[in-house]
């Protein structure tokens, strides 16, 4: 079981929606998998859903911006 790294709380999966601001704008996604600390609400996205993510982000601009 995971903790949370803030207050070592218990953490819970969960889909929520998420706004990542890049480039001077904002990006929402939904149903993004996050582990959510019932302790102190602290939201916990994974390191390879961020990269996922950033990479949707960066392909969007620029492909906007050809
Ligand atoms: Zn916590």
């Amino acid at each position: 079981m995971s903790k949370c790294a803030i207050c070592n709380g218990k953490t819970e999966k969960k889909l929520v929606s998420v706004t990542f601001k890049r480039y001077g704008k904002e990006f929402t996604y939904h149903n993004i998998k996050v582990k959510v600390c019932s302790n102190c609400s602290e939201e916990f996205l994974d390191g390879p859903t961020i990269t996922k993510i950033e990479r949707e982000i960066r392909e969007k601009v620029f492909e906007k911006a050809a």
